[in-house]
């Protein structure tokens, strides 16, 4: 599967594609967490498909040799890990297991790791190897005296600290001996002034060893922060500070998505490659694009990070822009490329939220007759209303890109303003219609806590989301009721206070915004509503409205609470616009004696989701119209 999505990354035009962290030894290991391998010949074989893949493009392909250290559990492996000192595990999951300090003997048989994977990297044909010199694994460890309290040749003066880093860089450089770029991946601290020391003094001891740097920032949150807190080209000044120091080149990834950043980048001797992974998982053919002339296809990371939660949640890459991810192999679904449309029919898309406008795009570029029809003036659904809170402007390219698409489609009408019932539906005789008239937010609190509506939901004091996506500023204290767990309750929550509102924010979990851990939003959010001055009140169930407060219950000890509000805002579940679903399947006999050949349901108004399962589900209906749907091919071994 990787080695077919990597494949494509090096048919769109990346120079240079590289594995994701790759571990060397059974006591580097992460699991539940997929990371590639390179630990014996098995790995050596499987990793040669994404080489002979990269290669068959004219791409380098790059293997980024990993060792965890306190970071990995080895629950899989069961081995312990080693690092710096005997450290708690620092994963997300929070093992309560701790790393071994290295000896003398284990500090050799490490380097020893490190000689045998680049002989290997070899061997699986790659053209530059890594040493992971950064976040929280091992060799970064060493650098930092937080962590390095070391009174042996390893820890204390800064050259003893990076001595480790030292050894195995020239250990690799000796085994690839000139047949491999050496490249080193070293995180800088994002605040420059306040730690100028030990990651910058480290670094210059070694600024010329590598053929290459690849500067990452020590600051997981910031390195992969979401839209929502960090933009576009964040980590420059820190990558700045390597250039100035080093005569190598250096790359680094920003999230860059667009070629004017790039340019300026490499323009002002920031960096002299640019990096991406984001991008190039929104879009693979972003190089080709540029190189060609198509600027304005280029389809740009939002910055979401879903990408990173299907990582965080042990499950196979996704991606909200681009569907395709994912499913190169799986599917054999190609992001520039789709199937001419199997027969001359027109499709009717009702609904252009994420679902509509990306079936639209995909039944258009297949070559269909389709007409888009949208009750509302605007494109877009729920982007629209999304993308007006606070740092969420970047999800409005869900829909910017689609809509650019469309209008240089000559096959594709669209009707804004136009909302459709089952006659209009009927009368406009299409063989195939695809409603994507998506769902709306639930103001009952039914959701995940409660099955049942609390008591005074129907007062005009309970304010629903829709109201308040679409400008409505409720005037006084209010309380925002969570049970969603993603990030519209925070992002209600930081646009109110931002309009002068005093907020308190009520979850059933025991933080705010829980999910957004997999998406590494959870900390920024945090850090957000703490300096917005909103209250939080965790672990509590709502139980009823009441004029002028909320009746909590404690999800723990069933213990009954009251607060004082104006105002209630709940945000549990949504309700698919199905109405006109269930309308025209109850009439589904008049629409095939009148020549109808399929109609469908797709998006939020057939199971309600996140934008990505939207888009997701529009690209597969409109790439699977007259075709069978084919099962996926599963990563597995078969004796
Ligand atoms: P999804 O996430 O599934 O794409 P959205 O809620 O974002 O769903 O978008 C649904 C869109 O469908 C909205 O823009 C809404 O105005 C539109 N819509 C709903 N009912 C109709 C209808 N009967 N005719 C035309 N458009 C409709
Ligand atoms: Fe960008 Fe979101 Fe796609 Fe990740 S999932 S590449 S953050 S658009």
């Amino acid at each position: 599967m990787m080695a077919a999505m990597r494949g494509v990354k090096a048919e769109g035009g990346w120079g240079v594609v590289c594995t994701e962290y790759c571990s060397i030894h059974a006591s580097s290991d992460e699991s539940p967490y997929a990371s590639a391998s390179l630990r014996d010949d098995d790995d050596v074989r499987n990793l040669r498909l994404m080489t002979d893949a990269v290669h068959a493009q004219g791409s380098l392909a790059g293997v980024e040799l990993w060792y965890g250290g306190h970071t990995s559990a080895n629950l899989y492996t069961r081995e312990v890990a080693l690092d710096v000192a005997s450290l708690p595990n620092s994963s997300s999951l929070g093992v309560p297991v701790q790393s071994q300090a290295m000896s003398k003997a284990d500090i050799r048989a490490f380097r020893g790791m490190h000689r045998d994977a680049a002989t290997r990297a070899m061997a699986a044909g790659f053209d530059i190897v890594y040493v992971y010199g950064n976040h929280d694994y091992l060799l970064h460890n060493f650098l930092n005296p937080y962590y390095n309290q070391r009174e042996d040749e390893y820890g204390g003066s800064i050259e003893n600290r990076v001595r480790l880093l030292r050894e195995v860089i020239e250990d690799v450089s000796e085994i690839v001996a000139g047949r491999c770029a050496v490249a080193v991946r070293y995180s800088m601290p994002i605040q420059l002034d306040e730690d100028p020391q030990a990651l910058i003094e480290c670094f210059r001891q070694i600024a010329e060893l590598p053929d290459l740097w690849d500067i990452t920032v020590d600051d997981y949150r910031y390195e992969m922060g979401s839209s929502r807190f960090v933009k576009e080209a964040a980590h420059q000044a820190a990558v700045a500070k390597v250039k100035s120091m080093t005569s190598k080149p250096v790359v680094s990834v920003g999230r860059f998505t667009s070629p004017d950043t790039m340019l300026a980048q490499l323009a002002n001797g920031t960096q002299d490659f640019i990096g991406a992974a984001r991008p190039s998982i929104a879009d693979p053919f972003l190089p080709r694009k540029i190189d060609r002339g198509r600027v304005e296809d280029i389809r740009e990371c939002i910055g979401c990070n879903v990408c990173y939660a299907q990582e965080s949640l042990a499950v196979p890459i996704r991606c909200t822009q681009n569907p395709t991810m994912g499913e190169e192999w799986r599917r054999g679904w190609h992001p520039d490329r789709i199937d001419s449309r199997h027969a001359d029919e027109s499709v009717l898309v009702v609904g252009s939220g994420p679902a509509g406008l990306e079936a639209a795009c995909a039944l258009g570029q297949r070559g269909y007759r389709v007409i888009l029809a949208e009750a509302e003036q605007e494109l877009g659904g729920r982007i629209n209303r999304e993308s007006r809170l606070p740092g969420m402007s970047e999800y409005a390219r869900v829909r910017d890109w689609r809509v650019g698409q469309l209008a240089i489609m000559e096959n594709v009408q669209i009707y804004p303003d136009n909302r459709l019932d089952s006659e209009s539906i009927l009368e406009l005789d299409s063989q195939h219609v695809m409603l994507a008239t998506g769902a709306r937010w639930r103001s009952d609190g039914v959701g995940r806590w409660s099955n049942a509506p609390f008591a005074g939901c129907e007062l005009d004091t309970v304010i629903g989301v829709e109201q308040v996506l679409s400008g409505y500023i409720p005037d006084g204290h209010v309380v925002i009721y969570d049970d969603d767990h993603y990030y519209l309750g925070s992002a209600i929550a930081l646009q109110l206070c931002a309009q002068g509102a005093s907020v308190t924010l009520v979850t059933p979990e025991t933080s705010p915004a829980l999910w957004s851990r997999h998406t590494e939003e959870h900390s920024l959010t945090m850090q957000a509503l703490i300096e917005a001055d909103v209250e939080m009140i965790t672990a509590r169930g709502l139980v009823a409205w009441e004029p002028g407060e909320a009746v909590l219950e404690c999800v723990f000890s069933k213990r009954q609470s009251k607060i004082q509000a104006d105002f209630l805002i709940p945000i549990s579940a949504r309700t698919p616009d199905d109405e006109l679903w269930c309308e025209l399947d109850a009439r589904r006999d008049e629409f095939e004696a009148q020549g109808g050949l399929s109609l469908q349901r797709v998006g939020d108004c057939r199971a309600p989701g996140i934008i990505a399962a939207a888009v997701y589900a529009g690209h597969k209906a409109a790439r699977e119209l007259g075709c069978s749907e084919v099962e996926f091919k599963r990563d597995r071994v078969v004796v």
